[in-house]
């Protein structure tokens, strides 16, 4: 049978580097081996979805040098490779484990199971589903339909008894049956959870290794007995350990740029970011570190994964990309890609509306044009001395807009001059004031090119990393404060 691997991300955010590292082995596993790679998108969370994070998470994949053999917009012989264009395909497969009996309906409302799990909880109990539907007789399932009441369909699991996940890395894991819920498989608005989803479609779209996050190990379970019920073979499991925080937490984007696009724009060569993430999980036969993704998937072995937690350092990636750029490229090519990155004339002639005003001779140009290509400005503390706003009203001023930022997609001066516009109404400061803080936080100045076209230019990933970085050198805040702030910014409304 020919290897076939995937990746799956979710579009719901900015193309993370977790998503990276999965890919990469998932296709050096199946290059290896002459087998083939798929794309999957998981957009089943209509709320949270996106068009443009899909179109972001694919650039950024290709960016790195990941290529597909299957997904939306390539193409293959098992799509469509959008789990939302698959509804149809996992209302039949509901259906197949409704009739067998080994799903049932459920007509439990939010506040029925939010009490059953506070009660579990208080026995100290692991919070799960306590069944009260499995006794329904089908003349009760028709009534309550008939009466239009809002269900979903979960799965039996046993209640007794464990499950072996054999995973190929670490071997065989054991799993109480106790600890696992009745999963619901399909939502009452008719779109599959993840859990259904992913097997119906690793079945049909003919996956043989599914390597993923070591956080779905704990979810294996409901899988394994999900190709159980429909008599369906199982693929074999890879879980890579997850990449890290420097203090051994899960890489978030809260602690640390997650985002690959983040990379790209401080001027990080997409060879050297691939390489310091096979770095990351694998190591080369004869231990030299630094590698081709063709190096890797000619000695690729999974007896080479490491299973410590790899901690994402960015000295490291830095020390790193210096060698790919002192050993493999020529003058020529250095300036090849120098220029394909950010000194081309595309972004040359973005930059000069914003200050052919505001010069006299081109040497005026250079201290103007800097921040659009250093990456983080240096600031200092006092930078952020400001007459009419004290430094916890700053601090505010900043965290709120990186709040929005993170939400937002339309990413043009226009759109981004709306919403902080609106969030400094909303949170009743005067507009000068207000985006004082900004100024300085995305510029390294008091004074720059017009503020919103100028984070246009810059994208989301660069100017909120740069917010974050003046909350950095402002101290930050505290977990309490944190809480406090965020019940305040949601009391905002409907900004984000
Ligand atoms: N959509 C899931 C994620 O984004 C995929 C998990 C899997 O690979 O099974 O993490």
């Amino acid at each position: 049978m020919k290897v076939k691997t995937r990746v799956a991300p979710s579009p719901t955010g900015d193309p993370h580097l977790g998503t990276a590292y999965v890919a990469l082995f998932g296709l050096c596993y199946a290059r290896h081996q002459g087998g083939d790679f798929i794309l999957r998108i998981e957009d089943t969370d209509a709320a949270r979805s996106s068009k443009e994070s899909e179109q972001k998470i694919m650039a950024s994949l290709r960016w790195l040098g990941i290529d597909w053999d299957e997904g939306p917009d390539v193409g293959g012989p098992n799509g469509p490779y959008r789990q939302s264009e698959r509804l149809e395909i996992y209302s039949k497969y509901t259906q197949q484990l409704l009739d067998a009996g080994h799903a049932f309906r459920c007509f439990c409302t939010p506040d029925r199971l939010q009490e059953m799990r506070a009660e579990q909880m208080r026995r100290g109990e692991t919070p799960r589903y306590d069944g009260r539907c499995l006794e329904l007789v089908p003349d009760e399932v028709r009534s309550r339909d008939a009466e239009g009441v809002a269900s979903v369909v979960r799965m039996i699991v046993p209640t007794e008894g464990s499950c072996t996940v054999r995973d190929e890395l670490r071997g065989d894991i054991e799993i109480d049956w106790q600890q696992i819920d009745m999963q619901v498989l399909m939502k009452a608005d008719g779109t599959p959870t993840y859990h259904l989803a992913v097997v119906v479609d690793d079945h049909l779209m003919e996956v043989t290794h599914i390597i993923r996050g070591e956080e779905w190990i704990n979810s294996a379970p409901k899988h394994l007995l999900l190709y159980q019920y429909f008599g369906w073979h199982i693929p074999r499991l890879i879980h890579m350990p997850l990449l890290r925080n420097p203090d051994k937490s899960k890489l978030s984007k809260r602690k640390h740029p997650t985002s690959i696009g983040f990379y790209e724009r401080m001027g990080f060569l997409p060879e050297a970011v691939l390489n310091y993430l096979g770095m990351l999980g694998w190591s080369m036969p004869d231990g030299e570190e630094k590698f081709s993704l063709a190096e890797m998937i000619e000695h690729f072995d999974i007896n080479r994964i490491s299973l410590g937690a790899p901690v994402f350092d960015v000295a490291k990636l830095r020390w790193l990309n210096g060698r790919w750029l002192r050993e493999n490229l020529d003058s020529t090519q250095f300036a090849d890609r120098i220029s394909q990155w950010a000194y081309n004339r595309e972004n040359l002639e973005k930059l000069i509306p914003l200050l052919q005003d505001r010069v006299e001779v081109f040497s005026d140009v250079a201290p103007m044009i800097a921040f659009f290509v250093e990456g983080m400005p240096v600031i200092q503390k006092e930078s952020f001395d400001f007459k009419n706003t004290d430094q916890m009203q700053v601090k505010k001023i900043l965290l709120f807009s990186l709040w929005c930022l993170e939400g937002h997609g339309q990413w043009q001066g226009e759109a981004l001059k709306q919403l902080l516009n609106s969030l400094a109404g909303t949170m009743g400061l005067k507009i000068r004031d207000f985006l004082a803080p900004l100024f300085v936080a995305i510029s390294g100045k008091p004074v720059s090119t017009p503020l919103f076209d100028s984070m246009a230019i810059l994208g989301s990933d660069m100017t909120r990393a740069r917010l974050r970085q003046a909350l950095e050198i402002l101290g930050g805040f505290s977990g309490k404060q944190q809480k406090k702030l965020e019940q305040e910014f949601k009391q905002l409304g409907t900004l984000s």
